[in-house]
Parts: structure tokens; C-alpha cells; sequence
């Protein structure tokens, strides 16, 4: 037996004024406020989905990209800040996404993690990329003392 639900639905809404037939100013408004709707909650989506900007294989590697799913970093990674890393990943490895970007600000319900696709490759240079600089980075610092570790 079908639900009587929507009848009464619909027989409520014409009976408010509200839902009286829109004029096309009004129409367009609700299409929008709609279409908000759907961009929030796919903001809200956790994983976030997969973009639709991939090729199908890396520029550097012509390795076929992959599909994972990696957390979500906020703020400014140092991928982004350290210039000598943001060339290495424009050039050496592109698509090693071993994270994705969630922008600068974020809430307890931001997502965490977002669907990727990924070069093997590139992550497999990115490790030994950042192996190396944090090995340089290392040696350049000064020995820890007592007096700094307090
Ligand atoms: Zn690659």
C-alpha cells in the first residue's frame, strides 16, 4: 500500500503561502539555496571525494596514477613554505599526495581525510627527497647544549 505521506505533504505546502507557486525571482533564489546545500555538505563529506582534475598518469613519471585515500592537512604545510620543497614537488614528484590540502581554516566537523590518486613514484622520491633534506637540515643545526634544554 503506498505511504499517504506525500499527498499530505503536498496538500500542507499549498496551504502555506510560502510554498504558493514561486515567481521566477523567488524560483531562481530556491535553486541556489539548493545548490548551496549540496556544496556544504559535500564540504562536509569525510572522505572528501575524488577530484576530477588527474590525468591518468604522472607528468614526471608517465606512471598510472593510483587511488588512495590520505588525510587532511589545515594551515601551511611546509611543502608549501619551504621554497626548496615546493620546487622539489613541482618537479620531481607532483603527485606523491601523501596528504591532501584542506585550506588555512578549519572546525571540529571539517573532514579528515580526502580520496586521491597518486604516483607511486613520486612517493617513492619524496620519501628519499625528504629523507635527504631532513638529513641536511640536521647537520646544519648546532649540537644541543645543557642550557637549551631546559
Ligand atoms: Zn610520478
Amino acid at each position: 500500500m503506498p505511504s499517504p505521506l506525500p499527498a499530505i505533504v503536498c496538500a500542507i505546502c499549498f496551504a502555506l503561502p510560502g510554498c504558493a507557486p514561486l515567481s521566477p525571482e523567488n524560483a531562481e533564489l530556491r535553486r541556489l539555496e539548493r545548490e548551496i546545500q549540496v556544496l556544504e555538505a559535500r564540504l562536509r563529506q569525510d572522505p572528501q571525494p575524488l577530484g576530477d582534475w588527474y590525468p591518468e598518469y604522472c607528468t614526471v613519471h608517465e606512471t598510472r596514477l593510483r587511488k588512495d585515500t590520505v588525510r587532511i592537512l589545515y594551515g601551511l604545510p611546509g611543502e608549501f613554505v619551504v621554497q626548496e620543497w615546493r620546487e622539489a614537488r613541482e618537479t620531481q614528484f607532483p603527485f606523491a599526495y601523501t596528504w591532501g590540502w584542506g585550506g588555512c581554516s578549519f572546525s571540529n566537523d571539517s573532514p579528515k581525510r580526502v580520496r586521491v590518486k597518486f604516483c607511486p613514484d613520486c612517493r617513492t622520491r619524496r620519501a628519499e627527497w625528504v629523507r635527504d633534506f631532513e638529513q641536511r637540515w640536521l647537520q646544519q643545526q648546532p649540537p644541543a647544549t645543557q642550557a637549551s634544554s631546559h
